[in-house]
C-alpha cells in the first residue's frame, strides 16, 4: 500500500506522542532507504526526538527553563497536516492564533499563544514543529544536515538555552559511545533506537513542555 507525505507526517507525529508501533512502522518505511545520506539523517534524528518525548522525562528541565523555546525563536510552522489536527480540536478564537501565510503553512508566532505557565496547552495535538524540537526545526540544524555524508551519528546542534535538549543529547551520546565499544563500529538507526528502547522504556506518558 502507497502510503503520501502527510500520512507519514501523521504517523510520525503519532510515533512521536508515544505509539511506538507507528514510529516502529515508520522505521521499517525509512530503512529500505536507510543508504541515502538524508534518510540516514532523519532516522537519527527521529531517534533523538523520540528519545525527547518518549523516553526520557525532561519534565523537570523544561519546568526551571520555564519554557523558552514556545518565547523566543522564529514563529513556529504549522503545517497542512498539523492544520488539520488543530481544526478539528481547536475552538474559533484559538484558531484565529495560527496565521495563514500559504495554502497548506501557518504559522505560530513566538511568545506562543497557547503557552501557559512553562506548559504547552495543546501538548497533545501541538504541531510537529513542537514534538520535533530542538533536533529537527531549528535553523542550527541547516548546517548539521548539510554537511551530514552519511558516516556516523549527526551532531545534532541544542541551542544554549535548552538544558532538556543538552540532557538527551548526553544520553543519547552516552548509549552511542556503549554501542561503539560494543559493536566495534556507529550503531545503525535501529539498533540506536533497539537500544534506547531497551534502556528507557516505561508503558507510561513522559511530560515534556
Ligand atoms: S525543550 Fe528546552 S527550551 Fe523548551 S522548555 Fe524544555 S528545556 Fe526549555
Ligand atoms: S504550540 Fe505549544 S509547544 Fe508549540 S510553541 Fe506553542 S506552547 Fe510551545
Amino acid at each position: 500500500m502507497k502510503i503520501n507525505a502527510d500520512q507519514i507526517n501523521l504517523i510520525t507525529k503519532r510515533g512521536l506522542r508515544g505509539d511506538l508501533k507507528s514510529f516502529e512502522r515508520l522505521l521499517d518505511f525509512l530503512e529500505k532507504y536507510e543508504g541515502i545520506s538524508v534518510i540516514k539523517y532523519g532516522m537519527y534524528s527521529l531517534i533523538f526526538q523520540i528519545a525527547m518525548n518518549k523516553f526520557i522525562d525532561t519534565s523537570k528541565d523544561c519546568e526551571e527553563c520555564g519554557g523558552k523555546c514556545c518565547q523566543i525563536g522564529y514563529p513556529v510552522p504549522v503545517y497542512g497536516f498539523d492544520y488539520e489536527e488543530l481544526r478539528n480540536r481547536l475552538n474559533t478564537d484559538d484558531l484565529k492564533k495560527l496565521e495563514k501565510v500559504g495554502n497548506n503553512l501557518f504559522l505560530l508566532r513566538r511568545p506562543c499563544q497557547f503557552q501557559k505557565g512553562w506548559l504547552c496547552s495543546i501538548h497533545k495535538i501541538k504541531p510537529y514543529a513542537c514534538l520535533s524540537y530542538p533536533f529537527a526545526t531549528e535553523d542550527e540544524q541547516k548546517e548539521v544536515i548539510n554537511s551530514y555524508d552519511g558516516k556516523g551519528v549527526p551532531d545534532f546542534k541544542v541551542p544554549e538555552y535548552c538544558p532538556a535538549g543538552k540532557r538527551v543529547k548526553d544520553i543519547m551520546n552516552k548509549i552511542i559511545n556503549d554501542l561503539i565499544n560494543k559493536l566495534g563500529r556507529v550503531p545503525t538507526p535501529r539498533e540506536l533506537y533497539n537500544e534506547l528502547k531497551s534502556r528507557y522504556y516505561r508503558n507510561e506518558e513522559t511530560t515534556s513542555k
